[in-house]
């Protein structure tokens, strides 16, 4: 990519009203593809800066440059040791594809058990009538965390309609335990089953319960707009934002998603960009 002109400015974090301006007159066109990597807090729990306590992505994050560092490449950051598992009980909360990550992370770093924690009801192992094909499939995945748990531990990790409603601390502050709580709908809500709690030791608690968006600090300094998703806002066409000459694509646009959107997105603003400052588009 180097090679056909373009060029990278690494650790360069563009979030200010001043950086936003300047790259604006510097360029005739700016695409914003910061990713949707805000996540879901967990009430009174993620936001206490509890030690032991942390986001998936944070966790997974350092984790994988601590592989990197070990593998050489680059020199290794405080960040990345701060996350032990070895021996740990660790529970993690949000049963989607970050969640998976998670278990089967944990499993391969040497945790002592792993437990994970879903709010929804647990799906049917096929098809229900009223979900025919080709409709999406809405079945019980066991994807590769999973399996890799039931083979080292001898059963699925996952509980179902199941939520972390608060956590044990030691003297020295770190985690020690969680208490786990049943949860249902009801119209439309979701309620804790009374006398259903549950409390399990934990020296790690992952959260994986989500993402709500973008970061806004960088739409804010580029004065786009953003929807109630926390998903940038379409202006007069799919990825020209709601400020003449800034565009959007991938995750910061649709929400969090996948590789392949990304780069098809990716494809399509740089042919609507083509269009915005060339008149027509080949
Ligand atoms: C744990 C996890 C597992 C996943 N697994 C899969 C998978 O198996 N298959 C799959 O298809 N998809 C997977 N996804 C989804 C996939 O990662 C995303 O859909 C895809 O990376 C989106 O690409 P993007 O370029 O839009 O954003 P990102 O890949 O998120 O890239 C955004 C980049 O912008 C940088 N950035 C943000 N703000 C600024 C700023 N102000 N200034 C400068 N830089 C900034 C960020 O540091 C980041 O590097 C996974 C996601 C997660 C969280």
């Amino acid at each position: 990519m180097e090679a056909e002109g373009i060029t990278f400015i690494t650790s360069s974090v563009i979030d200010t009203k001043n950086r936003a301006e300047k790259l604006k007159q510097t360029y005739d066109a700016v695409a914003l593809c910061c990713g949707s990597k805000k996540p879901r807090a967990l009430p009174g729990i993620s936001d206490q800066g509890i030690p032991g306590v942390c986001y998936a992505v944070d966790f997974l994050t350092a984790v994988t440059k601590r592989l990197i560092a070990a593998d050489g490449q680059t020199a290794p950051s405080d960040a990345a040791s701060d996350f032990s598992v070895k021996g740990k009980n660790v529970v993690i909360v949000g049963g989607g594809d970050t969640g998976n990550d998670c278990i089967g992370t944990v499993l391969r770093l040497g945790c002592k058990s792993v437990t994970a924690l879903e709010m929804m009801p647990e799906p049917p192992e096929v098809r229900a009538k009223d979900n025919p094909w080709p409709e999406w499939p809405k079945i019980k995945k066991t994807d590769y965390g999973h399996a890799e748990a039931i083979s080292v531990f001898g059963k699925d990790p996952r509980q179902f309609q199941r939520t972390v409603k608060s956590v044990n601390r030691d003297k020295n502050g770190a985690l020690q335990s969680v208490v786990t709580v049943g949860v249902c709908m009801q119209k439309g809500k979701l309620k804790e089953i009374k006398g259903s709690e549950k409390t399990i030791p934990c020296e790690l608690l992952l959260i994986a319960a989500g993402f709500i968006g973008t970061d806004p600090k960088t739409a804010r300094a580029f004065g786009v707009e953003l929807s109630s998703r926390g998903t940038v806002k379409s202006g007069e066409t799919l990825y020209h934002t709601t400020v003449p000459g800034v565009f959007s694509a991938g995750d910061m646009r649709r929400g969090q998603s996948l590789v392949v959107w990304a780069i098809a997105e990716g494809r399509a603003c740089a042919k609507e960009m083509d269009l915005y400052m060339m008149g027509y588009t080949v």
